[in-house]
């Protein structure tokens, strides 16, 4: 990327040095590129700073060609009402009856269907399957797209035959397309989304499937009737017909993309959704892509981690393990993961443990992640003092205006009263101008000793990192007014020490300031005891209370002192 730009994003998230020699720590550089939708690689994984847990490289062609099938993933789309809910029944029905006899559905986010040759004992594991997500335009979904993780093998379009092509059909034709054409230009290592339509209710009386193939090949969907490559099945949700139809379409589509993953090694999924049961703690559906977990592991999410007490299905029934294509419940969450976060299992090639690796990465995560917020918090404050000094610029640009206008008419009338007496005309133009003058140098005096009167909050300013050190001075730097201002006197990273006090102490009228740091009482004493005046020491976690503590103590200088 170009520096410009890059100096740009590190401007908008609060950095004030943007040198093109300054050395970022990794955690700086990991939030400005996910700032730019990148996620950062450490060149050196020995290093401590990268003590986190990544996904593995990515299958070589030749690698993949040998790895074994995996289930689809199909998500279920299409306008409200066209039926997408009473197929999902009717799908996770035959789901739950393959099953075992006891199972109680339950809503975990996905459920797995057998397809084609009859299910016959089900430890037979080679039974072809189909993974659908079971919740329309799900909330993971979105959150996955926007983090660029793909979630999904194949969309149905669902298309009511006695409705048609309606907003949301199109809006469905719309990601598709964006999703295909994403893939195509990322050279993803994954294949592209593929579309299927099913034309439901076509049991209806008032079903039209001809028009509404005719709507959709205007829509833009290439159907196979009509020489394309997208195929098209007459469905009902509510009669089960054409279901079959629809599944074989789909195993087809699969095999016929290779969708393929080792079915051992760390696992690697997405959390589709999580939730705290009774009974169960903290649990959260991952839908697995590529490897395989175990009672016993220990898995990442996100800022979350799991040393993994069990495995459940959509039938609730507890599972050994689970693999590609999978949805599995996961119990022993330390805290509730997040729909969309990247699920990672730890192996521990650094002899540390792996439960220690994970609760160091979740530790990295969590503090960059706060790291990212703070720098929206400031970028957003910065943006609110922004647009209130354009007002302040604008109100006083105004109120010059109306006295230049008020000056003028004042002038004008008096040329207007002398008016007879040409000489008394020049006379009264010329008092007037002069007391306009008069009156404009008193208004500059006052400025100029308004500035002269002006007044600093000396600080020194304390933070956890560098970069919330420079996000902590972008964040109070512009506090103050025409009155007073904030003088930074000194930053670092750390708890304040001796050398802050001593500094404070030095400069006079100076407070220390910390963010995300704790002093020690030992330094606090040392500051009640600094002569002749006592160094004020105030620390915070909260960007926000920080800020208004500086406005305060400004606000405070102003106070009439008695
Ligand atoms: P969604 O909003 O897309 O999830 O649509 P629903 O599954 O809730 O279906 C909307 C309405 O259409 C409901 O009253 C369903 O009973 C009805 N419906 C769904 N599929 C069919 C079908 O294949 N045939 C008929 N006749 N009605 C259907």
């Amino acid at each position: 990327i170009k520096m410009k730009t890059l100096q740009g994003k590190m401007t908008g998230l609060g950095h004030t040095d943007v040198r093109p020699d300054l050395l970022l720590s990794f955690e700086e550089a990991e939030v400005i590129l996910l700032e730019m939708d990148q996620f950062a690689v450490p060149m050196d994984a020995s290093s401590s700073q990268a003590f986190d847990v990544y996904p593995r490289p990515p299958l070589s062609d030749s690698e993949r060609a040998k790895a074994p099938l995996r289930p689809p993933i199909v998500t279920i789309m299409g306008h409200v009402d066209h039926g997408k809910t009473t197929l999902l029944d009717r799908l996770r029905s035959t789901s739950v009856a393959a099953g075992e006899a006891g199972g109680i559905t339950q809503h975990i986010g996905a459920f797995s269907v057998p397809v084609g040759k009859k299910a016959s004992s089900s430890s037979s594991g080679s039974q072809p399957r189909i993974t659908f997500l079971d919740t329309p335009g799900h909330a993971a979904f979105s959150a996955m797209r926007s983090r660029g993780a793909q979630l999904t093998d194949i969309v149905v379009l669902v298309v009511a035959a006695d409705d048609g092509v309606m907003p949301q059909t199109k809006e469905v034709i719309q990601v598709v397309d964006q999703l295909q054409s994403e893939s195509r230009s990322s050279r993803a290592s994954h294949g592209t989304v593929q579309l299927v339509v099913a034309l439901n209710k076509v049991d209806k009386p008032e079903a039209d499937v001809e028009k509404v193939k005719r709507d959709l090949l205007s829509a833009g969907v290439q159907l196979e009737d009509f020489g394309g490559d997208i195929p098209c099945v007459e469905i009902s949700g509510k009669t089960g017909q054409g279901l079959d139809r629809l599944e074989e379409t789909l195993l087809a589509l699969s095999e016929l993309a290779e969708l393929r993953s080792e079915a051992v090694g760390a696992v690697e999924g997405l959390i589709l959704e999580s939730r705290v049961e009774k009974g169960r703690g903290n649990t959260a559906t991952v839908l697995i892509k590529r490897g395989q977990v175990q009672v016993g592991d220990i898995i990442v999410a996100g800022t979350s981690f799991a040393k993994v007490k069990g495995l459940s299905d959509e039938g609730n029934r507890p599972q050994k393990s689970a693999g590609p294509g999978d949805a599995v419940l996961v119990m022993g969450w330390r805290s509730l993961p997040h729909a969309g976060d990247e699920v990672l299992g730890v192996v521990d090639q650094s002899g540390v443990g792996a439960e220690l690796l994970a609760k160091k990465a979740v530790e990295r995560r969590t503090r960059v992640e706060e790291q990212r917020k703070l720098s929206e918090d400031v970028v957003a404050v910065n943006e609110g003092r922004r647009i209130k000094a354009e007002e302040d610029e604008k109100r006083d640009r105004e109120a010059f205006e109306q006295r230049q206008r008020a000056r003028e008419a004042r002038m004008q009338q008096a040329a207007g009263q002398g008016g007879a007496n040409s000489a008394g005309t020049v006379d009264a133009v010329a008092a007037a101008a002069t007391e306009e003058k008069q009156n404009a140098e008193a208004e500059d005096e006052m400025g100029a000793e308004a500035r002269s009167k002006k007044q600093e909050l000396r600080l020194v300013v304390k933070a956890d990192f560098s970069g919330t050190v420079e996000a902590v001075l972008g964040a109070i730097s512009g506090i103050g007014n025409a009155d007073v201002c904030v003088k930074i006197v000194s930053s670092g990273v750390g708890e304040p020490n001796e050398g802050d006090i001593a500094m404070a102490q030095a400069v006079g009228k100076c407070e220390v300031i910390g963010f995300n740091v704790k002093p020690s009482k030992q330094i606090l004493n040392l500051a009640t005891k600094a002569h002749p005046t006592p160094v004020k020491v105030h620390c915070d976690s909260v960007i926000y209370r920080l800020m208004s503590h500086v406005s305060e103590q400004c606000a405070a200088l102003l106070a009439p002192t008695v």
